[in-house]
């Protein structure tokens, strides 16, 4: 639908409601700015409740029903969107995301998606040539299995970019890609020892750098990167506004704030430029263990008192990613020797950290992976909730990719929220071929356990971890009920038991998103009262197969009752 249709159509049906309203019998009210009629409404109030119209006065929702009853609230100067059918949404909300990175990251040579060397070197060459004023060609997500094992060399990398230095990091973060130029400022030679955490790949004849680097190692290139300003953050931020506002997005947790990030969502704020609401957690140094604390809480209090945006959580890294055995899990890989990754924290370091920032009331983050990772986080949030009394804390734990099934009672237990990321659930190469045969069938039937977590009577909440992975919600909500991989068509589903129903995907990535940021008063469905934040569909995701609600149009959003994208 074109803008200019639906002012025609708005037109209208204004005409026609104008005519139709009997001003005799209808009571008397300022009319509303904006109404929308005839539409597939899914409100995601408590009963799960449908209507066909919602009505908007200065930003927020004032009626909730039928067109019949809608009528007194429209006049001349109401904005009429005639929905014909199609479906109205409470804005989305992410609940893990890395919004400022992300932007930045859309500005900068994007290969996500990219399955074959020719088109990775294609979109590098193309970037380079159209940005000749970039000191330096960099970027990200190029994905592991495009190489022969993951490992891409300088010289294809050199023929993309011959004149200066180039960067990439790969889709995961946990490896980076660097030409000749990049090596030769760095100083990394055949020389060169692997850091303490970290891994040089090296051509097996000379030694010498081959172009891949792991973990730790990617710093010994990336410091000499030039330094971001802080208009790269004010820049990244409005690029990811407007894809979050395409998407149909409202609200977004973001999931790891730097004070530069914070700089840049408190700017946006002030001016009145953030179109989305932001929920931060505050990036935290696991390695000073409590001594993080102080400052935490110094830059909260700098941070605080925004309109669309507060920062009152924080981010605990508990250990790494399965795909590089570097995630904390309770029994050894398969095919190590008694390897069971490693945790960032000890279990007495992080109780006592999890205590001290539970009583300043910080709202926990944490990003666990592997079972022994979500065991010892469940433990140290227990250990706080016990030495500082129950409150209404919210903590949550976020990614959960494989839980132990003793574990799963304890999220309702103590509150804590399951912050999935339902989009890693499809059964792709990550997980068929890299994930499940380190662990084995047994315990890779508790990967992402996201129905069993619902069925035990804990909250859910869905986010993307963009840009990891794809922003788009209906994306993250067809593989919650899919277990497919979007695209790929119809076939049996990857861990069926696991799949969850639409309605609750939908609650997931809405009301349940607005609970974890403390909005669920404001935002996060559709109920007289609340903030109009709201999402217009193509399609009525109700009446269309599970396997293309990737393919559904945002074709407006709306933050408080003002228009923050229009599809064309
Ligand atoms: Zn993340």
């Amino acid at each position: 639908m074109t803008r200019s249709r639906v002012f025609a159509a708005a037109a209208l049906v204004a005409a026609v409601l104008a005519l139709a309203a009997a001003p005799r019998r209808t009571p008397r009210r300022e009319p509303a700015d904006l109404a929308f009629v005839r539409g597939a409404v899914y409100t995601v109030d408590g009963a799960r409740s449908w209507a066909e119209t919602v009505v908007v006065s200065k930003g927020r929702i004032v009626f909730v029903g039928t067109d019949a009853a809608s009528k007194p609230w429209i006049g001349m100067r109401t904005r009429i969107v005639d929905l014909a059918g199609k479906m109205l949404l409470p804005g989305f909300h992410d609940s893990h995301a890395h919004p400022i990175d992300g932007g930045i990251d859309s500005l900068e040579v994007d290969l996500h998606g990219l399955a074959t060397p020719e088109a990775v070197v294609a979109r590098i060459r193309a970037y380079a040539a159209a940005h000749p004023e970039a000191a330096w060609v960099r970027g990200s997500g190029w994905e592991l299995p495009t190489f022969p094992n993951a490992n891409p060399t300088k010289e294809l990398l050199d023929a993309a970019v011959p004149d200066r230095p180039a960067f990439l990091y790969a889709m995961d973060g946990h490896s980076a890609w660097a030409n000749s130029k990049a090596f030769a400022i760095a100083g990394v030679t055949k020389d060169t020892p692997d850091p303490p955490h970290g891994r040089i790949e090296r051509d097996p004849k000379t030694g010498d750098p081959s172009g891949a680097l792991r973990e730790d190692a990617t710093g010994l290139v990336s410091r000499h990167l030039p330094k971001r300003t802080p208009r790269d953050y004010s820049n990244g931020l409005a690029a990811a506004l407007k894809i979050a506002n395409a998407f149909g997005l409202t609200s977004l947790q973001e999931a790891n704030a730097s004070e530069q990030d914070l700089t840049a969502y408190a700017a946006a704020d002030a001016r009145g430029t953030l179109t989305a609401r932001i929920a931060a957690s505050l990036h935290c140094d696991t390695d000073q263990g409590v001594a993080a604390v102080p400052g935490l809480v110094a830059l909260r209090q700098r941070y605080r008192g925004g309109r669309r945006f507060h920062a009152g959580g924080v981010k605990i890294f508990a250990d790494g990613v399965l795909e590089t055995k570097t995630a904390a899990v309770l029994e050894p890989y398969l095919g190590t020797n008694g390897d069971r990754g490693k945790t960032n924290l000890e279990p007495a370091a992080f109780r006592e950290l999890a205590k001290a920032l539970d009583k300043e009331g910080f709202q926990i983050h944490v990003h666990a992976i592997g079972d022994r990772a979500i065991r010892d986080t469940l433990d140290a949030l227990e250990a706080a909730r016990e030495a500082n009394g129950p409150r209404d804390a919210r903590h949550h734990v976020a990614h959960l990719e494989l839980i132990d099934p003793a574990d799963i009672p304890r999220f309702r237990r103590l509150g804590v929220v399951a912050n999935f990321q339902p989009f890693w659930a499809g059964g792709d190469l990550y997980l068929t071929e890299l994930t499940e045969p380190e662990l084995g069938p047994e315990r890779s039937r508790w990967l992402y356990p996201i129905a069993s977590v619902r069925d035990s009577g804990a909250v859910i909440a869905f986010g993307s971890d963009w840009d990891v992975s794809s922003l788009n919600p209906l994306d993250g909500i067809e593989v919650a009920v899919t277990h497919r991989e979007p695209d790929k068509g119809d076939g049996p589903p990857w861990l069926p038991q696991e799949r969850i129903a639409l309605p609750d995907a939908i609650e997931a990535y809405t009301i349940r998103g607005a609970y974890l940021d403390f909005t669920e008063k404001e935002t996060g469905s559709i109920e007289v009262g609340k903030a109009a934040d709201l999402v217009v569909l193509d399609r009525n995701l109700f009446e269309i197969p599970a396997s293309k609600i990737h393919e559904v149009k945002v074709l407006l959003t709306f933050l408080e009752g003002r228009e923050v994208y229009a599809g064309k």
